[in-house]
């Protein structure tokens, strides 16, 4: 809109000429994306300005997005588009007059002085008149506004006092108090779940719960009705393990249920996450003190500023730093302002006591329940705690058939390239360029404990230099493009570089995917390269253990009171040196001693190059558990008593039920365990065969991308928008979306699609989520992250059965496990999680489409029983499924 008042549709081919005027935009990236622009059009983007005015809320970053937000008109096309963006502006701005804080009027006058493009118009809200003043950089030094938090907490006294069921029944009830929808085996499934709270009853293991509850049941509440009552009875927290941040998120509205006052649940109810999650304030100083004369490093850190003032717990992935904020400051920028790499120098921090890491790890310590994701929850139970030394022994793991995928990644080791040069960093520091690097090593992260241990800390500080002076031989700054040239220094880069060299003789480099190769017929000067490797990193970790047995020594030695604090530091850098580099060399090690032998049999190892956009990014050696359960129930027997495994989706549908047991329980390491775990199956209350419905079209090749194109497109019509595409390979997302996404837009149903449109997936699912007609295409990520109740998601097309990726790490468990059954087990596992998230809540209705005519019947029994399921022509599908989705029920 021009402003007389005339609007203009901007394309590609008319859009370059504005590159270089200043205009009115809803996210600057996306908007050049979206027009194809070589460079993004100056101006003034309005989510800059929603940052400062409301940091720290919740906002779509559309237009759409920001009318909701700011209570106004939600535009209906692109010509409202254009007066909603101005009336979110004039409410704004409007807001900020009302404000008073100094702070807030510093933080304006520094923007303003570095000619930030919303500087003027904040500044006249305010009503600031004075010339802005560069040395007001001191207005970034947000820290001094932070609260302190108390010096010490009382150490928890716990019980270990059983729930009966009759109070987890009536737990339940007042928390159902305010329910509206009717769930009979609700009750049935806390009553079950009330088992993992009972007393021990085998003492060489916990009480296990393997329990799946169809989507409906509300297993949330009635999993938190005895958990809930358990540790306000023993004064104890129980754990919540979840995969995904929706579940998190509906955990965090679940209890309000229970806790209606928001202090109170602040206490009871904290998401602990792992450190590198956290805002570290001493990085923020840092770049703050960094900053002079550079604007656009000011008007980033004054946003930033204005979030940390405002954030209830400084996480800066998923709890209220918006993604798209990260994304329009820098990502890895702001990324970098975490402690991502446990270089935290704790109580020799200026900050220590504000901090957010250490409020987190308090919070939980005094918290009722603790909500974490698996892959901590996994670190935490491995390390017997991880920033504390409490390990709880009462856990419920929901969203249960993650537990694999998870222990996946938690037990398995990577010797590479990028992985042994973060060590030295983490070791080392920043070295070479010390003006533009924050990192810190572990010299000056050690440097209190060795203040306070006063003359008792030579022999650390002898045993550090030792670490500093084996961790040389890591890749040294500079590794990628030496590699890149085909050169080395040190015994690890001679290692990787001649890795390279065999894998390029061995394998075709034309893949844009990662590239595999098995540990056969090696040749001789890998083999004198992996020994010399071999060597330097033994030594690194006879230095390190070094260190350990010292620290383990002065841990035993600190027997007066006095000394606790001393002690706590001295656990904490045990434990961090321990899962830094104690625990990844050990691990290296070991994978280097079987390389010229057979690898251990509950191991399978390869070589990988690991690609992105079809360049090479890193190279190495990577060992996984055949079944990584084992690790993970290894973990539990020693100190749980109490675990329950829940999900709408645990047990196979082979219709044998024995066998379907038998899959829940090998999937989630709970057959590990020598006795056996009580069971609870409960259906979903929903009517599938009303409201759902199966297509198999069997009259188009999949191998065609025009007829699979055509076909989401014409799918996608026939619902007018409200559906969801998966994908089992990006490229043909990618093609699908080029040949379908004009067709459309000139219906005007919005498409989104992962891996093209510039947003972060979970911004993506919001948006698809709000906005009811839009269409999303995805690939595992979405499928596994969505969770769309009502129509906004009423159609999921599949492009191809989801068979597993025949990689080396699937072969090998193919090969352990039962070959073709074994696939057939993964696969509809994945029909059946995908089919659950069709279906959220008794008012939805869908239809479910595979666009693979050679899907196996054996696969349709993913499906609730009842429902409808049909093998039909494309054509045919498409007009089933828009009367279908038209019908009133
Ligand atoms: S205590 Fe550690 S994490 Fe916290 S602000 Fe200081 S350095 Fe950062």
């Amino acid at each position: 809109m021009y402003p007389d008042g005339e609007i203009k549709e901007l394309n590609s081919a008319n859009a370059e000429q504005f590159v270089e005027a200043p205009v009115i935009q809803c996210y600057t990236r996306v908007t050049a994306t979206a027009l194809n622009l070589s460079a993004p059009i100056r101006g003034y983007d309005v989510l800059e300005l929603f940052a400062f005015v409301r940091p720290a809320e919740f906002c779509l970053p559309t237009i759409s997005g920001l009318a909701a937000a700011t209570s106004n008109k939600i535009p209906k096309n692109i010509h409202e588009d254009s007066e909603a963006l101005i009336d979110i502006i004039k409410t704004l701005l409007n807001e900020l007059s009302t404000q008073k804080s100094p702070q807030l009027k510093k933080t304006a006058s520094l923007l303003d002085s570095v000619n930030w493009s919303w500087g003027e118009s904040v500044m006249r809200a305010l009503n600031i008149n004075t010339e802005p003043q560069i040395s007001e950089i001191t207005a970034l030094h947000a820290w001094r506004d932070l609260k302190l938090f108390p010096e010490t907490i009382k150490p928890r006294v716990s019980a270990e006092e059983p729930i009966l069921e009759n109070a987890s029944i009536m737990r339940l009830a007042s928390m159902l108090s305010t329910e509206s929808e009717e769930r009979p085996s609700q009750t049935e499934y806390a009553v079950a779940i009330t088992n993992v709270f009972s007393h021990q009853e085998y003492p060489d293991q916990p009480n296990l719960l393997v329990a799946e509850a169809g989507t409906g049941i509300g297993k949330t509440l009635a999993y938190l009705a005895p958990a809930t009552l358990w540790a306000e009875k023993n004064n104890a927290a129980v754990w919540i393990s979840t995969y995904t941040r929706n579940l998190q998120q509906q955990l965090d509205k679940e209890t309000d249920k229970l806790y209606t006052d928001p202090t109170i649940k602040a206490k009871k109810v904290v998401i602990r996450k792992g450190r590198e999650n956290y805002f570290c304030l001493l990085n923020y100083q840092e770049a703050v003190n960094q900053s002079h004369n550079n604007p656009n490093a000011i008007i980033a850190l004054a946003l930033i500023s204005r979030w940390l003032l405002s954030t209830r717990s400084g996480d800066m992935l998923g709890d209220d730093l918006p993604s798209w904020l990260s994304d329009i400051l820098g990502l890895s920028k702001v990324l970098s302002l975490a402690d991502r790499r446990g270089e935290c120098i704790h109580s020799a921090c200026t900050h220590y006591k504000k901090c957010f890491v250490e409020k987190a790890i308090r919070n939980a310590q005094q918290a009722d329940i603790v909500v974490a994701n698996h892959a901590l929850v996994m670190v935490q139970a491995a390390l017997g705690g991880l920033d504390d030394t409490n390990a709880p022994s009462r856990y419920i793991f929901d969203e249960g058939h993650h537990i694999f995928d998870a222990a996946d990644n938690a037990f398995a080791a990577h010797l590479t390239i990028n992985e042994t040069a973060d060590l030295r960093r983490w070791i080392l520091g920043g070295e070479g360029n010390k003006g533009a690097s924050r990192s810190r090593g572990i010299k000056k992260r050690i440097s209190d404990v060795v203040e306070l241990l006063g003359d008792d800390s030579e022999n650390l500080s002898i045993g550090i230099q030792n670490i500093l002076k084996c961790a040389l031989v890591l890749p040294a700054p500079g590794y990628k493009t030496r590699l890149l040239d085909n050169k080395f220094e040190g015994p690890a880069e001679g290692f990787f570089l001649q890795l390279k060299h065999h894998m390029y003789t061995n394998l075709v480099s034309d893949s844009p995917y990662n590239l595999e190769l098995e540990i056969l017929d090696l040749p001789v000067q890998l083999i004198i390269k992996a020994k010399e490797i071999s060597v330097a990193l033994s030594n690194l970790g006879n230095a390190v253990t070094t260190v350990l047995h010292f620290l383990d020594l002065k841990i035993k030695d600190c027997k007066d009171p006095g000394d606790n604090y001393l002690k706590h530091r001295m656990e904490g850098l045990h434990r961090t040196l321990d899962q830094k580099a104690a625990l990844p060399l050990n691990a290296w090690n070991q994978m280097l001693e079987t390389l010229e032998c057979q690898t251990p049999a509950e191991f399978i190892d390869w070589f990988c190059i690991n690609r992105y956009d079809g360049k090479d990014v890193d190279i190495g050696l990577h060992r996984h558990w055949i079944d990584p359960t084992l690790p993970f129930a290894q973990t539990l027997i020693t100190h749980a008593q109490g675990v329950g495994i829940t999900s709408a989706t645990l047990k196979d549908n082979t219709g044998e039920d024995s066998i379907d047991w038998e899959y829940a329980e090998k999937h989630t390491g709970i057959s590990h365990f020598s006795h056996p775990p009580k069971r609870s199956a409960l259906q979903s209350p929903f009517d599938y065969e009303n409201v759902t419905r199966v297509y198999i079209v069997n009259d188009i090749k999949k191998t065609n991308i025009h007829d699979i194109a055509n076909a989401y497109q014409n799918l996608f019509a026939a619902a007018k928008g409200g559906a969801l595409g998966l994908f089992t390979a990006i490229s043909r997302l990618k093609k699908v979306h080029e040949m379908m996404h004009r067709g459309l837009e000139n219906l005007n149903i919005p498409l989104y699609a992962q891996h093209i449109d510039p947003f972060p997936t979970n911004t993506l699912i919001d948006i698809f989520r709000s906005e009811e007609d839009s269409c999303l295409l995805g690939t595992d990520a979405i499928r596994d992250g969505i969770d769309v109740p009502g129509s906004a998601l009423r159609l999921m097309v599949f492009d191809r059965v989801p068979w597993p990726r025949p990689s080396i790490l699937h072969k090998a468990r193919r090969n352990a496990n039962e070959g073709s059954v074994y696939d057939d087990r993964i696969t509809r596992s994945k029909l059946k999680q995908a089919f659950g998230r069709l279906i959220r809540s008794g008012d939805d209705k869908g239809v479910f489409v595979i666009l693979d005519s050679m899907t196996p019947t054996r696969l349709l029994s993913s499906f609730p029983k009842d429902t409808p399921i049909k093998r039909l022509p494309l054509k045919e599908v498409i007009k089933e499924t828009k009367i279908f989705l038209e019908t009133e029920f």
